[in-house]
């Protein structure tokens, strides 16, 4: 793990500070709450002298590529189990999946339709017979050690910020900063999707009730952008020199800007997001946009 600095972020009004946790710089490969998120299931696999780490993820997948990586590390095999069965034909052209491959990972492509039953007690039944005995990681990493990973993000010194905010995906992350915060506190994050199944999750590992999710800046959905949202992530660059990524980060702090400027933070509030990483899958996106001839993200990643 390296040093995880904080940064000041610019602002046009002076009554309110922003700074960022720079996770995003945990580690090169396994991206910023990743990390957090796998380091003690990777305990709990040692502990059960499991010898193959088994996961799910789509194609841009932050933990496909974390997990391929960390397993590689730790001297895991790995399985990555991925929502898309026409992506088989395209892992040389994915940048996720042809990093994930080249750790060692091996695939099982299947369906959308497949994909949804991914926790059913059948399904995880005939991967067994596939693969022989494992560890199972959930999509997106998030279990109760995940969980108690992502409450190792804040520290003592956070105590001076009034809000702690972060992008919300499957609700591990937010959930291990809500356990961690103290009471003068508040936890506000932006759900990356739409649709309100979140907070039902997050209430089943976070205890406390000093948080809010803020629903109106998903763009339209998991993995959506508009050209918006892409100027904003060069401009965040051009004037502090920090990416975002575009599936979670972006929007967060898009969203707490838009609220800065709506006068939603009472005057000298201080203000820390959270950068969980994600940098990994700005070249997918870019490839994406290039494809479709729109203006792509610009920073060196
Ligand atoms: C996975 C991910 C998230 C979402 O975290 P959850 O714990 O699933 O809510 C947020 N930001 C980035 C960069 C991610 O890769």
């Amino acid at each position: 793990m390296r040093e995880i600095p904080t940064q000041k972020i610019k602002l046009s009004t002076n009554n309110i500070s922003v700074s960022i946790r720079r996770e995003d710089l945990i580690h090169p490969f396994i991206s910023g709450n990743k990390f957090r998120k796998l380091k003690y299931n990777l305990v709990q696999a040692k502990a059960e002298n499991q010898e193959t780490l088994l996961t799910f993820g789509g194609a841009f997948s932050n933990h496909i590529a974390a997990a391929a990586y960390a397993g590689k590390e730790q001297g895991f095999k790995t399985i990555g189990i991925i929502r898309g069965d026409e992506l088989e034909s395209k892992i040389m052209v994915n940048p996720t999946l042809k990093f994930a491959q080249e750790c060692g990972m091996r695939f099982k492509f299947i369906t959308r339709e497949d994909y949804r039953h991914k926790t059913e007690e059948k399904f995880i039944e005939n991967l067994k017979q596939e693969f022989g005995n494992f560890y199972l990681v959930p999509e997106g990493g998030t279990n109760e050690f995940a969980v108690k990973g992502c409450g190792e993000i804040l520290t003592e010194e956070d105590s001076q910020y009034d809000f702690i905010c972060c992008a919300v995906g499957t609700g591990g992350t937010i959930s291990g900063l809500i356990n961690s915060i103290l009471p003068h506190q508040k936890v506000l994050g932006f759900p990356a999707l739409k649709g309100d199944f979140l907070k039902e999750e997050i209430r089943k590992f976070a205890q406390k009730e000093n948080w809010e999710l803020i629903t109106e800046y998903h763009f339209g959905g998991y993995g959506k952008v508009n050209p918006e949202l892409i100027a904003f992530i060069n401009r965040f660059y051009a004037e502090n020199s920090i990416p975002l990524d575009p599936i979670y980060t972006a929007k967060m702090v898009f969203g707490v800007m838009d609220l800065i400027e709506k006068n939603y933070f009472p005057e000298n509030s201080k203000i820390l997001l959270i950068h969980t990483g994600g940098i990994q899958g700005i070249a997918g996106m870019n490839l994406k946009l290039k494809a479709k001839k729109l203006p792509t993200i610009n920073v060196n990643e």
